[in-house]
């Protein structure tokens, strides 16, 4: 009764006994993941295209209606086979708004990643921009499914076509999301997901290619393991790419709990359009509900002349209460060396990813955050906009 008093009387901004970390990972059943364990010591097959990879092959494959899923070490060398594999050189376009692995993939490999810009309401890449960037020199176009949310595809095939363009998505957000009724997984030449362990299904680290074309798998398929083609017998150059047994355990594994967490993040998820509606300056990044969705990140952009506090001062207060939001993607690719060495002036044909990395920001979200934490959390947003209210 007097703890109540108090708190009504007398509010204090609550604050985490421990950190509150954005990407924690969804776990899967502990006892699952260690009876397939088991199993694989039982085999004593660890890796090189095992029966667990091959189970979470087909699975992936059937799930998302595509002809071909290959299981992948990473996402990063993902990108890097799919794009050799597709035989891009040159340029290719790319958004600059992304993590950094979008535009290393390519430029480990000579090949130069050119900057467009994406669209203010979807984040994705902007068709009109992508346009404007494509030279002579240009082979391929990435798209980057941003938070789940899909790209422009229908625009960005057009251009791919028209202009003889291969076109590659990074997916590594939009595991289980849809466009059109149809999962992400199916569009352009190829597309990349990642499995690391922050994203919202994950193999520990791993990613996988899907492609409706079968031609293309094959060759990333031989790509993966060294160009080999049976024992003793390479035709193709190729590197390491491959997922182990444990990781795939890990995979069919999370594959089991995977309705749970799409109800459990989009729970969260309304919790927070809830929590923070009406907040002067604060916009959500908000889902299309009649597709499928993942509802893994929560992200808000915090317009500072509205709501009269910038988006790093906004985050600098979240982790002073241990949470920890983070600025995505700040400060963008084209910022980061050696782009911003390379292309110094690139920040000039990219106004809304410069204003997107200064306003966007993401809120924990995921198993391991409940509702009784969202609410926490929008109250230290809630006080830091609208003052000690
Ligand atoms: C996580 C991520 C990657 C890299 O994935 P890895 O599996 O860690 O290599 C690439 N692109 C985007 C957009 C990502 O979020």
């Amino acid at each position: 009764m007097k703890e109540e008093e108090k708190i009504s009387v007398s509010p204090v901004t609550p604050t985490f006994p421990e950190k509150l970390h954005v990407g924690r990972p969804n776990l899967g059943d502990r006892d699952r993941f260690l009876a397939r364990v088991g199993d694989m010591f039982d085999r004593n097959w660890l890796t090189n295209n095992g029966p667990l990879v091959q189970e979470l092959e087909q699975k992936l494959a059937e799930m998302l209606g595509v002809r071909h899923c290959i299981a992948l070490c990473n996402a990063t060398i993902a990108l890097e086979i799919t794009a050799r594999a597709l035989g891009l050189h040159g340029e290719v376009i790319v958004p600059s708004f992304t993590f950094v692995a979008t535009a290393h993939s390519l430029q480990w490999q000579g090949i130069t990643p050119v900057f467009a810009d994406i669209d203010r309401k979807t984040q994705t890449l902007d068709p009109a921009s992508v346009e404007r960037m494509i030279t002579p020199r240009t082979t391929g176009i990435i798209g980057v499914h941003v938070w789940g949310r899909p790209c422009h595809v229908e625009a960005l095939q057009e251009i791919a076509d028209r202009r003889n363009l291969k076109l590659i998505y990074d997916a590594a957000h939009a595991f289980g999301c849809s466009h059109g009724g149809k999962m992400i997984g199916r569009f352009g030449n190829a597309e990349v997901f990642s499995f690391h362990a922050t994203k919202f299904f994950n193999t520990f680290e791993g990613g996988a290619v899907t492609t409706n074309d079968d031609e293309l798998a094959e060759k990333i398929r031989l790509m993966k393991n060294f160009g080999f083609s049976g024992y003793d017998n390479v035709i193709y150059i190729g590197t390491n790419g491959k997922m182990t047994e444990i990781c795939a355990a890990m995979g069919l594994t999370c594959l089991e709990s995977l309705d749970n967490v799409i109800e459990i993040n989009r729970r969260n998820y309304r919790s927070y359009i809830q929590g923070l509606a009406g907040l002067p300056g604060l916009h959500p990044v908000v889902y299309d509900e009649a597709e499928k969705c993942n509802f893994q990140y929560i992200v808000f952009e915090v317009d500072e002349a509205v709501a009269g506090i910038s988006r790093d001062k906004l985050v600098e207060v979240l982790h002073s209460h241990n949470v920890m939001a983070r600025r995505y993607f700040y400060p963008g690719c084209h910022r980061m060396e050696p782009y911003r060495s390379y292309f110094p002036h690139s920040h000039l044909l990219l106004p809304n990813t410069e204003r997107l990395s200064e306003t966007v920001m993401s809120l924990p979200n995921g198993t391991s955050v409940g509702v009784t934490e969202v609410g926490k959390i929008c109250q230290i947003i809630r006080r830091a906009i609208l003052g000690n209210v």
